[in-house]
């Protein structure tokens, strides 16, 4: 029950206005220390319930009478527009019965406006980094006085580049008292380095470690012949699955529009989102596709990062995703919120190595299905006994061991929270789960 927080009543209210009954795990074991003002570096899934473990703690903090705002008091920065946009909405969800004001900062969006904005001073800004930089170049930004920083999906935000940006950010929030890291996957050493320079003896909590992750999808591979195959595949997906939206996903923007061109043709209520698409056509997409008039959403990753849409039960990687993580960041646009959601990748010849490295760094085996009315010839490589005699293919015990942990540049102190019951298809193992994947180059993020 969220009555176990000492969370404000006008909190407790919103909270039970929107229909949340239990904390999810990452709020349970957020929140609590959060509101002790402790330095946070959580590692959880998107989809988990991470923004309101960071929301709900930041407006306990700062709810108090109606008064003239002079300052910022809160900066939380995201990689992407929609996800700057979805959390200002779950902000001000939550802050409905209080004073306090949010305003939204990213690219997209008139610079003016958003100039006049902060002349009121909201007490939160939420935004993406390029844009916040431009309006602090133009002088129009002043987080001086902000006392908690967030970075939020501060993984992906490094992957897009932003590195140099959200350190400068970081060293403009001079006088902040808490600061709240939240990704997705342990990352890297760049993240670790920020975890170094920007937390202060943080406490890390791992909700999930990647094994974890989407507990309640289905992960399934169908293999094809080639990429004529894999259209064939998708269309029998689409019209015999049992799916209320589904997402398609292509690694190149022209993979996505020739996808979505021969959906339309075939009459799909379809959408296509890639880093081409304007902040118009990107807002509308999702609208549509949040207002159920969109059925189907064709998108690269950059374009679908952070995308929270009820009812969204199926994704398709029609191209593999090119790292483990990506590959996490995907299938998390489903089974969100503890719901079930199915994940099926199409892997050629050329897909089957990325495949398995991905299986490898989850430490999961996906489920093998072959769906008889598309059924092609190739099934996965064939083994190869010494004599040199081609065998069946088996399937690939995962070993669950071998489990290294990496060396943080800091070693805050680590807690494992017990995460929700898991299927029988997922093998579980402990923590750190990061097999050396190469990373890949993420498409070039639309000007934020
Ligand atoms: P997030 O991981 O913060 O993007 O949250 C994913 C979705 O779960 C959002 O639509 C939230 O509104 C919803 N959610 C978060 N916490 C809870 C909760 N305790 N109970 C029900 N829904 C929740």
């Amino acid at each position: 029950m969220f009555s176990q927080f000492a969370l404000h009543e006008r909190l407790l209210k919103a909270v039970a206005e929107l229909k949340f009954v239990e904390p999810t795990p990452v709020q349970a074991a957020a929140i609590p220390l959060a509101l002790q003002g402790r330095d946070l570096r959580v590692t959880a899934q998107t989809g988990s319930g991470k923004t309101a473990a960071f929301v709900l703690p930041i407006l306990h903090r700062l709810i108090g009478p109606a008064k003239v705002r002079v300052s910022i008091k809160t900066l939380i920065l995201l990689p992407t527009r929609e996800l700057a946009q979805q959390t200002l909405k779950e902000v001000e969800r939550f802050s409905q019965f209080t004073f306090i004001k949010s305003g939204l900062i990213t690219g997209g969006e008139d610079f003016k406006v958003q100039a006049a904005m902060l002349r009121k001073v909201p007490d939160i800004l939420i935004g993406t980094p390029g844009r916040m930089i431009e309006q602090l170049n133009a002088g129009n930004l002043d987080l001086k006085e902000v006392e908690v920083l967030v970075l939020d999906e501060a993984d992906r935000m490094l992957d897009m580049g932003f590195a140099d940006d959200v350190q400068r950010l970081v060293a403009e929030c001079v006088n902040r008292q808490q600061t709240m890291l939240f990704s997705a996957t342990t990352g890297g050493s760049t993240l670790r380095d920020m975890v170094a320079k920007v937390l202060n003896n943080p406490e890390h909590l791992q909700v999930n470690n990647v094994s974890d992750l989407n507990a309640t999808t289905r992960q399934q591979i169908v293999t094809a012949d080639h990429n004529v195959h894999k259209e064939q595949i998708l269309n029998w997906l689409l019209a015999n699955e049992t799916y209320q939206k589904a997402i398609v996903f292509t690694n190149t923007r022209a993979a996505a529009d020739r996808i979505y061109g021969r959906l339309v043709a075939q009459d799909y209520k379809a959408f296509v989102l890639h880093g081409e698409k304007d902040q118009k056509d990107r807002k509308l997409a999702i609208d549509r596709l949040k207002a159920g008039g969109v059925k189907i959403l064709v998108a690269t990753d950059v374009a679908a990062r952070g995308l929270d849409v009820d009812g969204l039960d199926m994704v398709i990687n029609f191209d593999m995703p090119r790292s483990g993580d990506e590959y996490v960041h995907r299938i998390g646009r489903t089974g969100r919120a503890g719901n079930d959601g199915l994940a099926i990748s199409l892997i050629c010849h050329g897909d089957w190595n990325l495949m398995s490295s991905i299986e490898r760094y989850l430490k999961q085996s996906f489920e093998r299905r072959t769906i008889k009315e598309v059924k092609g010839t190739y099934t996965g490589p064939k083994k190869v006994k010494a004599s040199g005699k081609a065998v069946g293919v088996k399937k690939k015990k995962v070993d669950a061991k071998g489990d290294k942990k990496k060396a943080g540049a800091k070693s805050p102190t680590k807690r494992k929270i017990t995460n929700r019951p898991k299927t029988d298809n997922l093998s579980l193992v402990s923590k750190d789960g990061m097999a050396p994947l190469k990373r890949r180059k993420p498409e070039a993020p639309a000007a934020e």
